[in-house]
């Protein structure tokens, strides 16, 4: 196998793009950076060159080199965007560091988690900025995981299920609904199974084939019920995962390639009528 190299590009340069691409103000301690090619795509496949909605889907534990070998499994995730875009998550890559600077645009020194600790990030963050931007935002995730923990308390309606499939129900509900600007929904049973056995054994390639299966479903909720609206959808992951010594159990959290590297899918869903 060749050996794996370090991703280059920075998690931190996120936020400033999925701020920009709606109109609102990236997070105030986010990296000066950003995304081109976000904001190109949606340039080159709106009107008005921005969106005015989002669906961000957060699949939690999808390590860059997983997806690499069981890309046919994630073709229904490549049909839905138009883009990847490869990134080095943050450090320690555990689930509350990596969403912590996804959502702030900041390094784990500056949001303040830097282990597996779920306190409320105090800093600013793109719920704020959308929220302050005046958008309506639903996150609906698990209850007690780190995204509602390290994000409790914004300006911003809370749907905290009891686990994924709920939360996928929930979030198809609201998309239906047609009332929300932005609504990030977050999933984790990849994460779950896969420490439990490994990041590949059957039930761990389950839990992503769902993640695929959910995505699919948000996706042509959003082509159904969202046509008069130019929107970003992604599918983003927090940090990918090995197994400890090489044949041990799934695990996550080393400074390494297997762990650090992501790529995320982006994709916008262009009005109906326009073009
Ligand atoms: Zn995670």
């Amino acid at each position: 196998m060749k050996k794996m190299a370090f991703n280059k590009r920075s998690l931190t340069t996120l936020v400033r793009s999925w701020a920009n691409v709606i109109g609102a103000e990236a997070p105030l301690q986010s990296d000066q950076e950003n995304v081109p090619e976000i904001e190109e795509l949606v340039k080159a496949k709106t009107e008005s060159g921005k969106v005015d909605r989002m669906l961000i889907y957060n699949p939690d534990a999808i390590g860059e080199w997983f997806y690499e070998k069981y890309k046919d499994r994630f073709a229904a995730v490549e049909k839905h965007t138009d883009i990847k875009i490869q990134y080095l998550t943050a450090n320690p890559p555990k689930t509350p560091v990596c969403f912590g600077t996804m959502f702030t645009g900041a390094s784990p020194e500056v949001h303040g988690i830097q282990k597996y600790v779920k306190p409320v990030i105090t800093i600013d963050s793109l719920f704020d900025s959308w929220a302050r931007s005046g958008l309506k935002v639903a996150m609906v995730a698990v209850a007690n995981q780190s995204i509602p923990k390290i994000f409790a308390g914004r300006d911003i309606d809370y749907y905290l299920m009891p686990y994924d499939k709920q939360v996928v129900e929930k979030a198809l509900e609201l998309i239906k609904e047609d009332k929300y600007d932005v609504i990030e929904v977050y999933n984790q049973e990849y994460d779950d199974v896969m420490h439990l056995s490994h990041p590949e054994s059957f039930a761990a390639k389950l839990a992503a084939k769902h993640y695929v299966e959910s995505f699919d479903k948000l996706m042509n909720a959003v082509d159904e019920h969202w046509q008069g609206h130019d929107t970003f959808v992604a599918f983003s992951t927090d940090h990918g995962t090995h197994r400890m010594l090489g044949l041990g159990p799934g695990m996550h959290g080393s400074d390494i390639p297997k762990d650090r590297n992501i790529v995320h899918f982006y994709g916008v869903k262009p009005k109906a009528n326009g073009r």
